[in-house]
């Protein structure tokens, strides 16, 4: 069988510990069999991050930029354990946040949802795609430890010299102290991101805040998203009989957990964050989650949601057999893969992606799975394969269909 074209190649960043090792036996086993398959690598495992002082980083995103498309292995964000392990010349910043501010995007995080692996929250029964601003807040933070007694204030000097002043606390001992901020334009971006995503998977859009407390900084949010809204999507929302809908974060919270799932959830960027570990665990497993950054030029770039997964990873250098689940980083590959494949109308590619999905998701079904799930289904009879086998398994389920 003649093998799949390929027209643009995709951007491949390659990384860390177990999902490195789990990337090369998902090309090997389940795409270079099938597809003719035309990447442009980057090698963003920490070793090369730190021989190229963190360049590679900025190298794949722009080439990112370039192709419209790319796919990410998980990566270690170094901290001060990895600085030894890995001999680094500096603590190279998180790929992730490099990534996401060259590319100014809003990442989407959905379950994969598949038979036998029910959530925990009875009533979900549709994915709950969440949407997480990717830009300032607390991750741009300044913070200071006060010492004792004194005043803190906020102040903006603007371009002309004149100065906005507002009393923060006025300290009588010892505290804490944190400036965050946001622009309109990133926020504006956000909004767009979450209202194309919406239009493009047709579901809902729900999105919450504290503006009742926050009245400048959440009401911006909750601002910018209703004019973005009225001025340019409401009437597409109407027409793909889609809803737009904005309440306090607390009532939201509330009513995600009563809801049947089958929409998106944009949230503020820390909500997102704990929102979304919340989310994907109730659905079944971390390495049940896919994650799409999606900026507002209309590029992609797909990842999975979980870590390199270290401990796995130590066990595999000790020679010991592990069992880590692949369906995350698999669904990466087939994401951008069909992204690739709409982009560059090669229904090939788009079928692919598709059957390769569905054997993934058949193969958990009749049974075989890593432990992870093997721990959590409601399937009887289950077979615990290794982090090999199961890939090799999804291989013979996609050539039997
Ligand atoms: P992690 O790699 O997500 O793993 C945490 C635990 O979750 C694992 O020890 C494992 O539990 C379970 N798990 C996660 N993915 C799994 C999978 N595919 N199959 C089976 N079990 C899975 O998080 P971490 O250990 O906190 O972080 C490790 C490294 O990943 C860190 O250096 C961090 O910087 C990096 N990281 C990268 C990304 C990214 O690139 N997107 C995201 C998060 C973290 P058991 O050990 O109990 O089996
Ligand atoms: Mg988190």
């Amino acid at each position: 069988m003649d093998k799949i074209k390929m027209v643009t190649p995709l951007v491949e960043m390659d990384g860390d510990e177990m999902t490195r090792i789990l990337w090369k036996i998902i090309k090997e086993e389940l795409l270079l069999p099938f597809i003719d398959l035309k990447t442009e690598y980057y090698d963003l495992g920490l070793e090369h991050r730190n021989e190229t002082e963190d360049q590679v980083t900025i190298a794949s995103a722009e080439a990112t930029k370039k192709y419209g498309v790319a796919v990410k292995c998980a990566t270690i964000t170094p901290n001060a354990a990895r600085m030894t392990e890995y001999h680094l010349k500096e603590m190279w910043k998180s790929p992730n946040g490099t990534i996401r501010s060259i590319l100014d995007g809003t990442v989407f995080r959905a379950p994969i949802v598949v038979k036998g692996i029910e959530p925990c929250v009875k009533n979900w029964q549709k994915p709950i795609t969440i949407a997480r601003h990717a830009y300032g807040d607390i991750y741009k933070n300044v913070e200071m430890k006060i010492s004792g007694a004194g005043k803190a204030e906020l102040v903006f000097t603007a371009a002309d010299g004149t100065e906005m002043r507002e009393v923060i606390h006025k300290f009588e001992g010892e505290g804490i102290l944190q400036g965050v901020h946001n622009t309109d334009a990133s926020i504006s971006s956000f909004a767009r991101a979450c209202f194309n995503y919406a239009l493009d998977t047709k579901q809902d859009l729900w999105f919450g805040a504290k503006d009742t407390i926050s009245k400048k900084y959440d009401h911006n949010f909750k601002d910018i998203f209703q004019e973005i809204y009225d001025e340019e999507y409401k009437e597409k929302f109407e027409a793909a009989e889609i809803e737009y809908f904005y309440s306090l974060i607390d009532d939201i919270v509330a009513r995600v957990m009563k809801a049947k799932g089958g929409f998106i959830w944009a949230c503020k960027n820390y909500d997102g964050d704990v929102m979304s570990d919340m989310v994907s665990s109730a659905f079944g497993s971390l390495a049940m989650m896919t994650s799409v950054l999606v900026s507002p030029a209309g590029v992609y770039e797909y990842e999975a949601a979980h870590g390199t997964v270290q401990r796995h990873y130590y066990k595999h250098l000790k020679g010991e057999e592990t069992s880590t689940n692949s369906v995350a980083t698999i669904f990466a590959w087939t994401g951008a893969l069909r992204k690739r494949g709409e982009l560059d109308a090669t229904a090939e590619l788009v079928q692919f992606a598709d059957k390769l999905e569905k054997a993934t998701l058949a193969t958990i079904e009749s049974g075989k799975m890593t432990k992870d799930l093997a721990l959590i289904t409601t399937l009887k009879d289950v077979t615990v394969l290794n982090s090999a086998d199961f890939i090799k398994e999804v291989r013979r389920t996609y050539e039997t269909m």
